[in-house]
């Protein structure tokens, strides 16, 4: 069949499995051109590895250090006449590429808060990997089963105590407008915290020590965004924000529990990038478009890999790594930084639909977005049959 992008709103439903292909590639060439690295992790569990963060997370621990990596992810298999979401796909062509370079990699496709789930990759990773040095815990998810109660979860993005009102780009008709969304009640932030909080990151070291597949000096790490004054009101202050809060403190408990295997973890602080989790968030499309224009003109535009490649190297296996008080890794100071924020703020209050193009990126935006589903990467023959069907070997 001829692949083409089939966008509903802030999602794309089908994906391009060569263009998935060749956007894992790029990443792996990135990581690749920045060597050589130090010392690094050897033996990598990476929950949410599919996609966004957790698949440059993964990429950087393959190219970037030569480890051997287990992926979990949740993503829809194709059919001869459906294609698979893109976070399969660039799952195998990950997956082939390290098997390739004759590393271990493999990759558990079920839902991660399960506690099925967690007993599967346990057996893996005793029966062929060895202990865990590094645990990368990068899910975004909007719903949650409890693996006790069964009951489901749903993260809302909302904001706390008052209802907002602000700029919004309506990314199917290019038009900026008005949005407000009203604010969320107790049991939404609630929910909000079980999905995206940290009891399952915990959850997961828990059962991990348990096992005792974790090694000496173990470092575990998951990702969070905090932003500035535009972003506030939907993400830092709201209910996301609240569930985020929970992360910090799920960190401090893990410190503690991990502290006889001489082991760390800490929430790393990452920058606004284009994702399938962040296109669902209200504002960001916009906000991304102007910081990718103020970003770009900076010289210090970056994308997923980029973010990863200097976490590792800066922080998580630095000898002098960017911490802040509260204990967190920071690579979004680009982005935070004060003349950046300036500029972007000014450009918020003049952007129109009239001159959306001309102070904003859109443009990259739409094309970022896009290449999530594997869709306008060089090189890739979209007019050519192509078929949706991947084998892949996932436990
Ligand atoms: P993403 O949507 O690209 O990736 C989410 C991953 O989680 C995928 O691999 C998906 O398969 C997996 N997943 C979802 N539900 C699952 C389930 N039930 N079981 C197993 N796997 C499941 O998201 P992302 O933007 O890369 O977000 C990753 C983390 O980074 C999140 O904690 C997010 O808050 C954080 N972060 C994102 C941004 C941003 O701008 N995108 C910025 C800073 C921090």
């Amino acid at each position: 069949m001829i692949i083409s992008p089939k966008v509903r709103g802030f999602i794309c439903i089908n994906a391009h499995p060569q263009g998935c292909a060749a956007n894992v590639q790029q990443q792996i060439e990135y990581i690749k051109s920045k060597g050589p690295y130090a010392d690094g992790p050897k033996n990598v569990l990476i929950v949410g590895s599919s996609t966004g963060y957790g698949l440059a997370s993964r990429i950087t621990a393959v190219f970037g250090y030569g480890a051997n990596t287990l992926g979990v992810f949740f993503e829809k298999p194709p059919t001869e006449r459906k294609t698979a979401s893109a976070g399969y796909y660039n799952a195998v062509a990950l997956d082939q590429a390290a098997n390739a370079a004759g590393l271990y990699a493999k990759s558990v496709n079920g839902d991660a808060f399960s506690t099925g789930c967690k007993e599967k990759v346990i057996e893996e990773i005793k029966a062929n990997m060895g202990k865990i040095d590094l645990v990368v815990y990068s899910l975004a998810s909007p719903r949650r089963q409890d693996p006790v109660s069964g009951d489901v979860y749903t993260s809302t993005l909302k904001p706390i105590g008052h209802s907002y009102t602000a700029k919004d780009l309506n990314t199917d008709t290019q038009r900026v407008g008005e949005i407000t969304v009203e604010p969320a009640n107790d049991e939404e932030i609630a929910s909000t915290v079980k999905v995206m909080g940290g009891e399952d990151w915990q959850l997961w070291i828990d059962a991990l020590v348990k096992a005792d597949v974790l090694a000496d000096g173990v470092k575990t790490v998951a990702y969070t965004y905090l932003g500035e004054k535009l972003t506030w009101p939907i993400y830092g202050q709201a209910t996301i924000g609240k569930a985020k809060e929970d992360l910090d403190h799920a960190a401090g408990e893990l410190c503690e529990q991990l502290s006889g295997l001489n082991g760390s973890a800490h929430v790393c602080v990452l920058k606004a990038v284009v994702t399938q989790a962040s296109s669902a968030i209200p504002v960001m499309p916009l906000y991304l478009s102007i910081l990718f224009k103020v970003m770009q003109a900076e010289g210090t535009h970056e994308g997923c890999i980029e973010q990863l490649q200097r976490l590792f190297t800066e922080c998580l296996y630095s000898d002098n790594p960017r911490v802040d008080d509260a204990n967190r890794f920071r690579v979004d100071e680009l982005e935070l930084n004060p003349d950046v924020q300036t500029k972007v703020e000014v450009i918020w209050s003049q952007v129109t639909t009239e001159n959306l193009h001309e102070l904003s990126d859109f443009s990259l935006y739409q094309t970022e977005f896009l290449r999530l589903f594997g869709f306008g990467v060089e090189g890739i023959d979209y007019e050519a049959e192509t078929m949706p069907l991947v084998e892949a070997n996932f436990l």
